[in-house]
């Protein structure tokens, strides 16, 4: 049998372009990995197709999904429903292929409490890198909105805190390099492949 794939996680704070980062990364050539597409119950969007963007459901089936344990994660955002059903990621982990999800971040953290040895990858806005200047902008701002800006930046701070890595979406082309090189490198870590040698060690 060949060995599990990655879970690879793309999240972060809405707005930070994770849908158009993760479009690109599954239109260029050399992507070896498997895109788990999402189910939602919220309207398709023109140009949008089932089973390619999503799979587009009622409330009540989305719900019986729930029910019967088959989502691996799921999460409210903006009155619908979103989640990743959970056969496809284990079906295709066992062939030995990883998985990408393209997740908010409510969703994010539950599957990290099912599934803690996934990639977790946090996509930041570049604004983020360029706190003090954001924070304080031209010294025109009412104290009011310096307080906003704090608050929203801390609030993503401290999200980022529960991922693996921190990839700034400055370009999408350069965001898309950084994240193909992350899970090539995640394939080398030494917890990952440490078992295959001690069986083979065992099997000499
Ligand atoms: P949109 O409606 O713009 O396609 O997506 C809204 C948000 O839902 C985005 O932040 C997207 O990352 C997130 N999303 C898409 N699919 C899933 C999913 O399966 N689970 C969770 N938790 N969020 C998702």
């Amino acid at each position: 049998m060949s060995e599990r794939g990655l879970l690879i996680i793309l999240s972060g704070p809405s707005g930070v372009g994770k849908g158009t980062v993760r479009k690109a990364i599954f239109e260029s050539e050399d992507t070896d990995f498997e895109y788990s597409v999402s189910m939602t119950t919220r309207e398709k969007r023109v140009g949008e197709v089932e089973g390619i963007d999503y799979f587009f459901r009622k409330r009540a089936e989305f719900e019986a999904l729930i029910a019967a344990g088959e989502m691996l994660e799921y999460a409210e955002y903006v009155g619908n429903y979103y989640g990743t059903p959970l056969t496809y990621v284990n079906q295709t982990l066992d062939t030995g292929k990883d998985v990408f999800l393209e997740i908010e971040v409510q969703g994010a953290m539950k599957v990290k409490e099912k599934i803690p040895d996934g990639v977790f990858i946090f996509l930041t806005p570049p604004d983020l890198t360029e706190l003090k200047s954001r924070i304080v902008g031209r010294g025109t701002d009412k104290p009011a909105i310096i307080e906003e800006r704090m608050r929203v930046a801390k609030e993503e701070i401290e999200m980022m805190s529960h991922y693996d890595y921190a990839v700034v979406n400055d370009k999408v082309e350069l965001a898309v390099e950084r994240i193909k090189k992350i899970i090539v490198s995640e394939h080398y870590r030494v917890d990952r492949v440490i078992e295959k040698y001690k069986k083979m060690i065992k099997e000499l």
